[in-house]
């Protein structure tokens, strides 16, 4: 089979590969109905983290079950499937308590940006759907197996509740999914900080009420001025870096609540700072097995519609073309199909 393989910065190819196999009894092996480019496979693209070896690219992934091994009890061949980019087994302590992204025997589920795929861990790590979906469904269930996830892991952790006053930093998908989280979850008021026509049209979309396009101190200001120089009661960070992060925290009201969902690049936290701003924090790599059930609900019937982040479809060969549309911004997201 061919697959999109990182051999450097900027250097995506999409070649021969093995076709994965079952190596252990808990595997299983799935046909992938659609996949897509994440905004963390820029930082290697980008050169930012640096690649070593050629890299099978790609961790978000949903399709049809092809084959399981001995092992595997729950997935059946046939059944459609969405998986997060943690294999979990979703019995450990730290799965019980809803932290599956870091199960004790979690491993990372790489080389989806191909036609098949192997799943460690089947049992925990994948969720079947009630019936085979219409191709309509597929890429918002394709969305939920990272970006609405880490969207929505962002919403739970800052604890937004009917009337709150929500912030989000960030207009990537994962910070536009945020918005629409925190619009299920009943948030009154919505902030995206976004300078882009075309993000701030989504965000609108999904239930931001305000857009603050200024960034640093002048964003703080600007959400302060919004919020009666208090702040916001729950800010979605979902970028990763200093300057993001900051502005999360100075944007957070006093008593209020932090979800960092941006793979931290340099990021570093004053201590006296954090200890006078009085804010929750709380973030991590999203546990996203723990809302797949809700979300697949959701999806399935009709009331939320994260897909629309999808703004380029490509066929699978084309991948170097997603990743460059995805670095010079101008797509939002990249769907790829096999
Ligand atoms: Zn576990």
């Amino acid at each position: 089979m061919r697959g999109a393989v990182l051999y450097g910065p900027r250097d995506v190819r999409f070649e021969e590969r093995d076709a994965p196999r079952i190596t252990k009894s808990t595997d299983a092996i799935i046909k992938i109905s659609d996949t897509c480019v994440c905004g963390s496979d820029l930082w290697p693209y980008r050169g930012i983290n640096p690649v070593t070896q050629p890299t099978p690219m790609g961790h978000e992934y949903c399709g049809i079950v092809e084959e399981v091994g001995s092992a595997v009890t729950s997935i059946k061949p046939g059944q459609f499937v969405i998986g997060s980019f943690f294999a979990s087994d979703n019995t450990c302590p730290n799965c019980q308590i809803g932290y599956q992204s870091s199960c004790q025997h979690a491993e990372f589920v790489g080389g989806a940006q191909a036609p098949m795929l192997r799943v460690p861990l089947a049992d925990g790590t994948l969720v079947v759907t009630r019936d085979v979906p219409s191709d309509d469904l597929i890429p918002s269930l394709l969305a939920l197996s990272d970006v609405m996830g880490t969207g929505w892991f962002a919403a739970d952790a800052t604890n937004v509740k009917p009337g709150s006053t929500v912030a989000v930093v960030g207009d990537g998908a994962v910070g536009l999914l945020g918005v629409l989280s925190a619009k299920q979850m009943g948030a009154e008021r919505i902030i995206a900080m976004s300078r882009h026509e075309s993000r701030q049209k989504l965000a609108r979309e999904f239930g931001a009420t305000d857009i603050v396009t200024e960034r640093g101190d002048e964003g703080v200001a600007h959400i302060k001025d919004l919020t009666d120089g208090i702040g916001a009661d729950s800010v979605l960070e979902c970028v990763g870096t200093q300057q993001s992060m900051t502005q999360a925290i100075h944007s957070t009201r006093r008593g209020g609540y932090l979800g960092y969902v941006g793979v931290p690049h340099g990021v570093e936290l004053n201590g006296q700072e954090l200890f006078y701003a009085h804010v929750h924090l709380h973030g991590g790599p999203a546990p996203v097995r723990r809302f797949l059930p809700k979300l697949i609900d959701l999806v399935w019937n009709g009331k939320i519609n994260p897909g629309k982040v999808f703004d380029l479809a490509l066929p699978l060969d084309q991948v170097a073309e997603g990743y460059r549309a995805m670095d010079e911004r101008r797509a939002i997201k990249t769907l790829l199909r096999p």
